[in-house]
């Protein structure tokens, strides 16, 4: 195991993201032995130490599905504004952003309001693509309420619900309530879930429940809690980490992909690259069997952070429809 500080999934320090062991052939023999995808496949890039050569990394845009803007200070970190994000974007070559709200207290020590986030995306219509997100502990001032708050949130811009990251279980009833609005608004659903917020136990039975019990909702999911689950050995504490070493049996990941089209992986955060990267012949198989479910995002939340995610195309040796649906297609599905 490998522990890490506060911040959890929302930007934590990628110290020892970047190295990853050496596999042998287990986790990619995984998935093929559990009938998930039809070979070990290829070797990866990864693997080899290599990176891609034939020139052929531009495949059309590319989206990210997972950024945030934070007003103050915070954890050491300084804010980042609309122009901030929008001159990291240039930078690294990312077209179009969705900037989640951060509402609740588990989500961050600062806030990141919903008005808020529909103010400081205004000058960038072009370029940053706005979420709301309302706790569903708000429900303690009634339905109407509720409404009236989404309401106005997608009357004012609002694409998708999200970061949903409030301390409840995934499947409690007020949590089931906003995904009934998030149906009947059309909205796909963006949710952060560990052992804090948007909580489920191992095995994440709240979460099958959710996805089969609002069919017409996409979910796209986030942390922790989903990601140590690639591996069928998760253990409780796995719930708030991230759990290396190679994936010697698919979990729950691919097997809730496959079953459920209304579910995607959010690629984002360091979670979702330790879920890549604890086994690369393993993230290689997993990224060709899933690309039209899994979606590039990176959780970037201040001003000079490390992201891995920004070599995701240089260390995967993709093919040219697997990268694009990662890059752009299958948010812009989501976002209808
Ligand atoms: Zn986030």
């Amino acid at each position: 195991m490998v522990r890490h500080g506060i911040g959890a999934d929302d930007g934590s320090t990628a110290d020892d993201r970047g190295t990853t062991r050496r596999r042998t052939l287990e986790g990619a023999a995984g998935i093929a032995a559990a009938g998930v995808i039809g070979s070990a496949g290829s070797a990866s890039a990864a693997d080899q130490g290599q990176t891609r050569q034939d020139g052929d990394l531009e495949d059309g845009p590319l989206f990210d599905t997972h950024c945030h803007l934070i007003p103050e200070e915070t954890l050491g970190r300084e804010p980042l504004s609309a122009d901030g994000l929008v001159a990291w974007m240039d930078d690294n070559g990312i077209d179009r952003a969705v900037v989640l709200a951060l509402d609740s207290p588990e989500s961050y020590p600062v806030l990141a309001s919903s008005p808020w986030i529909l103010d400081q995306v205004e000058a960038y219509p072009d370029r940053l693509i706005p979420f709301c997100s309302i706790d569903p502990r708000t429900l303690v001032y009634g339905e109407d309420a509720v409404e009236e708050l989404l309401e106005r949130y997608v009357e004012r811009g609002a694409r998708g619900f999200g970061e949903l990251k409030a301390g409840v279980p995934i499947d409690d009833s007020r949590a089931e309530r906003i995904y009934e609005l998030c149906a009947d608004y059309g909205l796909p659903i963006l949710f952060h879930t560990d052992e804090k917020a948007m909580i489920d136990e191992v095995g994440l039975p709240g979460l099958e429940d959710v996805v089969a019990s609002f069919p017409e909702v996409d979910f796209l999911a986030h942390a922790h809690g989903w990601w140590a689950h690639v591996a069928a050995d998760v253990e409780e504490a796995d719930l708030g980490d991230y759990p290396d070493g190679e994936v010697d049996e698919p979990g729950r990941v691919p097997e809730l992909l496959g079953r459920y089209d209304n579910l995607y992986g959010d690629l984002s955060g360091i979670s979702g690259w330790n879920a890549l990267t604890r086994d690369p012949a393993f993230g290689q198989a997993f990224l060709e069997a899933y690309s039209e479910q899994l979606i590039f995002g990176t959780d970037y939340i201040y001003p000079g952070q490390a992201v891995p995610q920004l070599e995701l195309f240089e260390r995967f040796d993709l093919e040219r429809s697997a990268r694009e649906a990662i890059r752009y297609r299958n948010l812009e599905d989501v976002l209808r």
